[in-house]
């Protein structure tokens, strides 16, 4: 059986690409040291900062905050979460329990953002159902929205995301296949705050596997929601990609590690978006032309947008989980 690196006793993890092995205790301390060096590495946080972490219940948001909420100590930043409840049937249940539970257990605020409250009723299948598009790309234009209404109310200086290495890969793989190259400027480690519009996103895990961050949170006893989304079609080429990223690292271990560091120095080669930010004529968040994608989408569903509804909803909920919302944000 083979052993710690570190200490001799037997080991849980062992890497193919530098031949180390760590004991439960030593990967633990192995994976913090790791997230602490990408967090210096790309300056993503300063002490004395606040970071919203984005949470959705499942292991890479629970490694996410378990990870965040431990280096904040030694660091000096500070941590809160986010979690929206989509309104997927059971799943979205189970998640919002498995978030609200992982933040309890570290210890750090929880504010929730229950889609079905802004909308009536509605979670993100029917709106994309009522809007004839994809349920996966409402959900995740609906989840942007409501993370950076969320950390601009609460002044977070940066969101927190918990997409791992696997994840990156994948994105950045598709996007080069599907030749969306405008999208690879936003798959950095990354991206800056445009005051007022958008809070700058961090992604602590982009150095780590996905089976890194599972192990982390396991190692930990974090609740974690192991489900998968039920809107998630397993023909979709994200889940075929993952597949083939994985078999590359397990021939060629290191190298999607290689490609998201080569990756993070050449994103200004991209194309940009064209264009300039501006305030939407609604809500006032970020939009590329005048409205955002969440009030054009809402207008198109209910009849009138409802992202002017959503910044004093953010405020009510940020308050009951204790996390007080700034005043500048709102009152733009
Ligand atoms: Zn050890
Ligand atoms: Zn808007």
């Amino acid at each position: 059986m083979a052993k710690c690196s570190v200490c001799g006793e037997t080991a849980v993890v062992c890497y193919a690409d530098a031949r180390r092995c760590y004991c439960g205790e030593h990967f633990i301390e192995h994976f913090e040291s790791k997230v602490k060096r990408t967090l210096e590495k790309y300056g993503m946080v300063k002490p004395g900062e606040l970071v919203l972490a984005a949470i959705s219940g499942g292991k890479d948001s629970a490694a996410l905050l378990g990870v965040m909420t431990r280096l904040s100590r030694v660091m000096g930043f500070r941590v809160a979460g986010i979690h929206i409840d989509l309104g997927i049937g059971e799943y979205s249940k189970r998640s919002r329990e498995a978030a609200v539970r992982l933040a309890g257990q570290v210890g750090v605020p929880l504010a929730i953002l229950d889609l079905r409250e802004l909308t009536g009723g509605y979670g993100v299948t029917e709106l994309a159902r009522m809007a004839k598009r994809p349920p996966c790309s409402v959900c995740g234009m609906v989840k942007r929205y409501l993370i950076n209404a969320a950390g601009l109310e609460a002044c977070a200086d940066a969101v927190a995301l918990g997409h791992n290495a696997d994840d990156m890969a994948v994105y950045a793989l598709k996007s080069f296949l599907t030749q969306d190259l405008e999208a690879i400027p936003k798959l950095g480690p990354k991206t800056e705050s445009i005051p007022q519009l958008a809070v700058g996103r961090i992604r602590p895990l982009y150095s780590v596997s996905e089976k890194e961050a599972f192990l982390y949170a396991y190692l930990l006893g974090l609740p974690v929601n192991h489900e998968e989304c039920p809107n998630v079609d397993q023909r979709q080429l994200e889940v075929v990609l993952k597949e083939q990223v994985t078999l590359m690292e397990s021939r060629k271990p290191g190298l999607r590690t290689q490609l998201l560091s080569k990756l993070a120095k050449r994103l200004r080669d991209y194309p940009q978006p064209e264009g300039k930010p501006e305030p939407c004529r609604h809500c006032g968040l970020i939009s590329w032309g005048g409205e955002c994608s969440f009030c054009r989408l809402t207008k198109r569903i209910f009849g009138k947008p409802l992202g002017p509804k959503v910044r004093e909803y953010v405020r009510r909920k940020l308050r009951e989980a204790g996390i007080e919302p700034c005043r500048e944000a709102g009152s733009s």
